[in-house]
């Protein structure tokens, strides 16, 4: 595969310091402080996709960077902790505020300026309350609603980038995600399996802190020294010394905890922290070339072992064929599709033909250059067979309405479980879905699947198996029709955690810890690494007033 590789990062700087510098602002100022009664009007903002609720004593919408450290600082005065929100598509509640002040980032919505990177695609520098389907569709179109307003070095790199096809690539599902959100969750999806998540984007952030400071941290420029340890420099002089956690982060996707490795880049400690080390105002992010053409294909298999068979073959094949994600439907999900298409004929976006039960099906979007597009087709389908499938029993689509036909396909399964789970709750309203995301080690791959299978069935509770196999991640869904299935599914749920980090596997791959899976956190570092953790996060916040309840539990008020 050509264009769709990603370029690698490289930055070098002379030597980065172990010290961090924030700068005062002038000018802080408190935006309109909504508060009594007034807040009344404002309740979605108390909510996000979690579903729960929460309560605040007042709501900011600051629209520049002056009035998130004003906000910050009248916060302090009035001893009121800090809930960032953001685009409120988060599922772990994070964003819900558990008190104090809510801070929303809505309103700082432009993207900024663009200028060359430091390889082959180019830096865009927006706010963090720029939607995420905004930014993604400005770089494919090259149509920048605020490009006006950019300087001439902005404008000049526009014309560049319209001459070719870019991408950014991070692509957690939910594309009314906002950027800052993104961030802050270190959020990934199915195509992380070829571009990782978002992170490895991140160039630079602007963080305002809990003391109303601005750091403005660029990738490179400072790192943990080989101890640990790193500092921040304090307003009157001094330093508050702090170390990176010693744990050991999974070798897999993960989305729990402060991220850790040795002598790392302190820029990384801010991604994925979940808005509890600083709030993030700005960010660059890196744009790579985009691949010339796409595809989508959906091959079916007689049973799970030979759909994990043929995943194995593509990672191998990851960048020759261009295999961006690989995604599965195990056979209850087939099961579940198949219903649906029979209760609702061909609006329920599932075709007609589907392979009978027990039977799994692999979905696979390919991007490669053009003129190499046929050739790996004519692969994909030489794989199909060396592993034991049909190629003719695959479904194509290259023209852009096939591939959304079949997109309409892969998103009819989370759609179709939470209608069955609607129906149920309106028999039993305090059931909810259980769903998972947890991921494993390559080698942990058919034993995570066995062990799902066998507890679920033997526990006799409804459930789907599907989701990003190429990473190893895979959401069960446990679909219970009444209470009792519902406190078993829990248990299950709380036990597949301890078996995925036992694999050395995260229980939280990609959705964050949030407020409502802090279990997890412990589960995953222990006591120790969670004492780590809140050490780190002393540095940053020591009278712990950001994102209050969220990732350390005890905190909430
Ligand atoms: C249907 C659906 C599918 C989804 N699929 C995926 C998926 O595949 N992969 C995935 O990763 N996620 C997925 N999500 C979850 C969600 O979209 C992501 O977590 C997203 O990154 C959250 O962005 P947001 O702007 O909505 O953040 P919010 O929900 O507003 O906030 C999320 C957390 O980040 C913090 N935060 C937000 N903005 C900032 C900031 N500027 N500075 C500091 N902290 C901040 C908040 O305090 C909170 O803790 C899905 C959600 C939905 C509804």
């Amino acid at each position: 595969m050509g264009s769709a590789r990603v370029p690698e990062f490289r930055i070098t700087m002379e030597t980065p310091t172990h010290v961090l510098r924030p700068r005062s602002l002038n000018g802080a100022t408190p935006p309109r402080w909504i508060e009594g009664r007034a807040l009344a009007d404002y309740g979605k903002y108390l909510t996000d996709e979690s579903r729960h609720t929460g309560h605040a004593a007042a709501l900011v919408f600051p629209t520049c960077i002056e009035e998130v450290a004003g906000a910050v600082l009248e916060a302090r005065r009035r001893g009121l902790p800090v809930t960032v929100s953001n685009a409120r598509t988060g599922i772990a509640g994070g964003a819900v505020p558990a008190g104090g002040l809510l801070l929303s980032l809505e309103r700082m919505n432009r993207i900024r300026g663009l200028r060359h990177g430091p390889d082959v695609g180019f830096l865009v520098r927006c706010e963090a309350g720029v939607l995420l389907s905004e930014l993604q569709d400005s770089v494919a179109t090259g149509s920048f609603a605020d490009s006006a307003g950019w300087s001439d070095e902005s404008r000049a790199c526009l014309e560049r980038l319209r001459r070719g096809r870019y991408l950014y690539p991070p692509d957690p599902t939910e594309r009314g995600a906002a950027m800052g959100g993104t961030i802050a969750c270190n959020a990934s999806g199915a195509h992380t399996f070829l571009y990782g998540p978002t992170r490895p984007y991140v160039q630079s952030l602007l963080v305002v802190l809990a003391d109303g400071r601005v750091l403005d941290i660029g990738r490179g420029q400072a790192r943990a020294r080989e101890d640990g340890e790193f500092a921040l420099a304090l307003p009157g002089g001094g330093m508050r010394r702090g170390r990176i956690p010693s744990y050991r982060w999974p070798r897999t996707k993960n989305s729990g905890g402060y991220y850790a490795e040795p002598r790392m880049d302190l820029l990384d400690l801010f991604i994925g922290s979940e808005g509890t080390l600083g709030i993030i105002v700005g960010a660059e992010v890196r744009l790579v070339p985009a691949p010339e053409a796409n595809c989508a294909v959906v091959t079916f298999w007689p049973d799970e072992a030979a759909a994990v068979a043929f995943t194995r073959r593509l990672r191998t094949e990851r960048q020759d064929l261009g295999v961006e994600a690989i995604e599965y439907f195990g056979p209850n999900a087939l099961d579940l599709l198949r219903q649906r298409r029979e209760t609702m004929g061909a609006i329920s976006g599932v075709p007609e033909r589907l392979p009978g039960p027990g039977a799994c099906a692999i979905y696979l979007d390919l991007g490669t250059d053009t003129g190499r597009l046929a050739a790996v087709l004519g692969s994909l389908c030489e794989l199909v067979a060396a592993v034991g499938g049909d190629p003719e029993h695959c479904w194509s689509a290259m023209a852009r309405d096939e591939r959304e036909r079949l997109r309409v396909f892969r998103h009819a399964l989370p759609e179709t479980v939470n209608g069955v789970i609607a129906e149920v709750r309106r028999r039993h309203p305090g059931v909810t879905k259980l769903g998972t995301d947890m991921a494993v080690p390559d080698e942990g791959l058919e034993g995570v699947l066995a062990l799902y299978r066998s507890a679920l069935d033997r526990a006799g509770l409804h459930y789907v198996v599907f989701g990003h196999i190429g990473d190893n991640h895979l959401h069960v869904n446990i679909l219970p029709r009444d209470p009792a299935e519902y406190a078993a599914g829990r248990r299950l749920y709380e036990g597949f955690a301890r078996d995925v980090v036992a694999m050395g596997g995260s229980p939280a791959a990609e959705h964050g810890i949030g407020k409502l899976k802090t279990s997890f956190l412990t589960i995953l570092f222990g006591p120790e690494g969670l004492a780590e953790m809140r050490a780190v996060k002393a540095v940053f916040d020591p009278e712990s007033r950001l994102g209050v309840g969220t990732l350390f539990p005890e905190e909430a008020q």
